[in-house]
């Protein structure tokens, strides 16, 4: 009998601690996409000076830090240049179907790429 309550008794625990783990990561969920979120950068090209950038994605064109213009693009890579370009938006090319060529060596541009080595980062809010 009192083998059988210790029994009880210890489930309940362990059954409690499981809860007592589970809940606050299930809480903490949004919070955690959202600090994903903010760590997911992109790279943006200025067409106007050509200067790379890196920040959180947002809507293009965007903001240029330095001239406040609307002359943020989505940067797009070409691996034969080996240099990010100022492409058009996503939305575009899904609408076009292919991906837009590099106007230098009329290679594919590419969305992904290395990191820019002398990319300036974006300030959050725009
Ligand atoms: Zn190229």
């Amino acid at each position: 009998m009192e083998i059988s309550n210790w029994r009880v008794w210890l489930t309940a625990s362990v059954l409690l601690l499981a809860a007592f783990l589970t809940v606050p990561r299930l809480w903490s969920g949004p919070s955690r996409a959202a600090a994903m979120n903010a760590e997911r950068t992109m790279v943006f090209v200025c067409s106007e000076t050509g200067t790379v950038y890196t920040g959180i994605p947002r809507t293009t064109p965007a903001a240029s830090p330095v001239t406040g213009n609307q002359t943020l693009m989505p940067g797009w890579y070409c691996p034969r240049c080996n240099k990010w370009y100022a492409g058009p938006g996503m939305e575009t090319v899904q609408r076009s179907r292919r991906a837009p060529l590099c106007e230098i060596c009329r290679q594919p541009l590419l969305v992904e790429g290395p990191p820019p080595a002398m990319a300036a980062t974006l300030p959050v809010t725009e």
